[in-house]
């Protein structure tokens, strides 16, 4: 068992009822956490809060499993583990198959959940905003918060929705999150089939390039205050507390990430609601799937 999932357990005074989850105990147990973004996949185990292997996402599904798979085996050995934990950045349906992903639609159809079976006994899949969300309120900077919006910069924009302590999904099954709101003009036209959807200007790839620049373009500061403003008036109108940054494009620079936060907690100032960086971004969304499989919550 993880090691936080376990401190966490013993201060609840829980243990775990799921037969496939109890099958082992102790520090041999064998879990991991990973996530697969759309640039790249990473792995953590143990305590989770530390990437333990990354690699890059390409468009072939079968061929970024399989370099999962070689890094698994390297470290594991062939012997299945006890369970394993995916966040995911697309969307699947009931039986694990990716059923949307705007910015890797060569994966709509793949067989996730059955592929990932060869690697462990138990199998869970969660969108990666959600799982970023789980790692704060587990273990980061909203541990004692009911209610709060997550926004998580990868790739594209994610996130979710946490309201009274309870995470809530989006209805639709196509991987559409935050990243599409529809916030900017119609000569938008993004993956996904609609335009005007924000990522379509705040993306991963724009942030790295701000950070590696130090200057933020104009229609990037556009699109990042219009999301920020969004934020701001819908977690006022809702009463939540704040909103938590979170995700790999804020991990890797320091300067995008202190721009980004700047301009959220401008807009959240106005209408009173604190914006602040999560403690978790480049492995939240892989330590989230990790601290899950444990909560049985997916
Ligand atoms: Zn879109």
């Amino acid at each position: 068992m993880p090691q936080i999932a376990a401190q966490r357990q013993a201060r609840a005074g829980t243990t775990s009822e799921d037969p496939e989850l109890s099958g082992a105990s102790g520090p041999e147990r064998r879990v991991v956490g990973i996530d697969i973004g759309a640039t790249k996949w990473t792995v953590v185990a143990g305590d989770g809060t530390r990437i333990r292997a990354s690699g890059a996402t390409s468009a072939s599904p079968d061929a970024t499993l399989r370099r999962l798979e070689s890094w698994l085996v390297g470290a594991y050995g062939r012997e299945p583990l006890d369970a394993l934990g995916c966040s995911f950045a697309g969307a699947v349906d009931r039986d694990g198959v990716v059923s949307g992903w705007p910015n890797r639609v060569s994966w709509k159809g793949y067989a996730l959940l059955d592929d990932l079976r060869a690697f462990a006994r138990h199998v869970s899949i969660a969108d990666d905003g959600v799982c970023a969300a789980r790692a704060e309120m587990a273990v980061g900077v909203a541990q004692d918060v009911r209610d709060f919006l997550s926004v998580s910069f990868g790739t594209g924009v994610g996130g979710c929705f946490v309201l009274d302590g309870s995470v809530r999904r989006a209805r639709s099954d196509d991987a559409r999150s935050i990243g599409h709101l529809r916030l900017l003009g119609e000569q938008h036209r993004c993956a996904c089939g609609w335009r005007g959807c924000v990522q379509t200007v705040l993306c991963g790839p724009a942030l790295a390039q701000a950070d590696a620049a130090r200057h933020v373009s104009a229609p990037l500061r556009d699109a990042v205050e219009r999301l920020a403003r969004w934020c701001a008036d819908v977690c006022q109108q809702l009463g939540l507390e704040m909103v938590v940054l979170a995700g790999g494009s804020l991990a890797r620079g320091e300067w995008i990430r202190a721009a980004l936060l700047d301009v959220f907690q401008r807009e959240g100032e106005a209408v009173g609601v604190a914006a602040t960086a999560g403690s978790h971004l480049a492995a939240g969304p892989a330590l989230g799937a990790l601290l899950m499989l444990e909560e049985r919550t997916t």
